[in-house]
């Protein structure tokens, strides 16, 4: 799973640095990891028994600033998958323009398996063995698939443990540990941010579009519930206990309140139950994507009869895919762009930390809002000029930056 995601993510890389004409050693700087480091985390489970679990951190690039990636709690972690994730990070935080490097780091597990006092033990022994590689000019993780407030609360407090309060270690707090307003709902607010600029640059409204939602936790649940105010129509939705179609537009508050009670839309009664797959070959404007990475193969991206994609999730579509959409007309906003604004609230959430003086969310929401359509014009104007996707417009751009401050840094 996790060579796939690499060789995905290289690939990509690959057409960019063709593009931009870099040279052999910048291909070789780029893409080898400052730090790998793989760990052993054992832990006493409910039942008295040992758990044994292994933990990774890569910490891509620093040439920007420090490390800053987040963890992910999931049965397909591996040591390919936190590269292709670390990677990911350099180019996201370089193309939005935040001062941070790339890191990913990750648990090989099945989180909804371990029960509360089970994921504290492995969150805190995850810190044991991490703690000496990460601070707050060092690297800064946060959170991903998997985790959430909850796990950072404890990173931070296991982290102080060791070498005092510094709240700026980690992002994706509890906004009583010192975490950002807005955060939670950052990355589903960046994906409409961005689909709102997409729009305004082609002379239309986002307001009465169909989208479907691939995904309905964090990113896909909260990219909803803006969709849905903005007065966008959801035709389908899905999460691992069922995929729903509804051509009125199902009534997210009432999705929302399902999966607080049942746990996933399993059972949902607001849609009428369709195949996985079948989801995302649905007739709508706009295809979001916000579940696992690798979903847009090459089949289902012949299928795929939306407009526009927009990656909430990260690597969700393979190159081959990429092409063959790129052919269709379909335009996809690329995971580095569409969903970067998480990273970019924990940017402010780090800044916050640093500067003990906290802001409204108002402000945090008006900041988001300016990085990313910035963000955006750049790309849509790169695309524009070398006329090709947004996601070679992105990946050159970012790439460019990352080469320049490596280049001025020296060996
Ligand atoms: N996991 C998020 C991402 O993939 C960001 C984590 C962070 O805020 O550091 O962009």
């Amino acid at each position: 799973m996790g060579a796939e995601a690499l060789e995905h993510a290289n690939r990509y890389f690959e057409w960019a640095a063709r593009e931009l004409e870099l040279p052999q050693e910048a291909w070789v700087q780029l893409l080898t990891p400052y730090r790998e480091v793989r760990v052993e985390l054992n832990i006493r489970m409910d039942d008295g028994k040992t758990g044994t679990f292994i933990g990774y951190r890569v910490q891509h690039d620093n040439s920007r600033g420090p490390f800053k990636g987040g963890i992910r709690y999931h049965p397909q972690v591996d040591s390919d998958e936190v590269r292709a994730l670390a990677q990911l990070m350099t180019w996201k935080t370089a193309l939005v323009g935040i001062p941070f490097g790339g890191a990913k780091g990750g648990i090989q597990v099945d989180a909804a398996r371990l029960s509360v006092a089970e994921r504290e033990r492995l969150t805190r022994a995850l810190v044991d063995k991490i703690h000496d590689i990460v601070g707050d000019h060092t690297d800064i993780p946060g959170p991903d698939m998997g985790t959430g407030p909850r796990e950072m609360a404890w990173f931070f407090d296991q982290y102080a443990k060791y070498h005092g309060h510094r709240p700026g270690v980690v992002t994706g707090k509890p906004v009583a540990l010192g975490g950002s307003l807005g955060r939670i709902s950052a990355t589903g607010r960046g994906c409409v941010e961005l689909l709102e600029a997409l729009f305004n640059r082609l002379g239309e409204s986002l307001s009465g579009k169909r989208v479907v939602i691939q995904g309905f936790g964090n990113v896909g649940s909260w990219a909803a519930r803006f969709l849905a105010e903005r007065g966008c129509k959801i035709v389908g939705i899905s999460d691992l206990g069922g995929a729903y179609f509804n051509s009125d537009g199902i009534d997210i508050a009432h999705a929302l309140e399902h999966v607080e009670r049942a746990g996933s839309l399993r059972g949902f009664d607001g849609g009428e139950p369709i195949e996985a797959e079948a989801l995302l070959g649905l007739d709508c404007d706009v295809l979001l994507p916000a579940a696992v990475g690798g979903v847009i193969t090459k089949e289902i991206a012949k299928t795929i009869r939306a407009r526009f994609v927009i990656e909430g999730a990260n690597g969700p579509t393979t190159p081959e895919a990429d092409e063959i959409l790129h052919e269709r007309g379909i335009q996809v906003v690329p995971d580095i762009l569409a969903n970067a604004g998480g990273v970019t609230v924990s940017y402010f959430e780090w800044v916050q930390n640093l500067q003990h003086f906290y802001w409204e969310e108002e402000q945090i929401n008006k900041e988001l809002r300016r990085i990313l359509w910035q963000a955006f014009d750049r790309v849509w104007e790169e695309a524009k000029r070398r006329r090709c996707s947004l996601r070679l417009a992105a990946y050159v751009l970012a790439i460019g930056k990352v080469w320049e401050a490596t280049k001025w840094r020296g060996v």
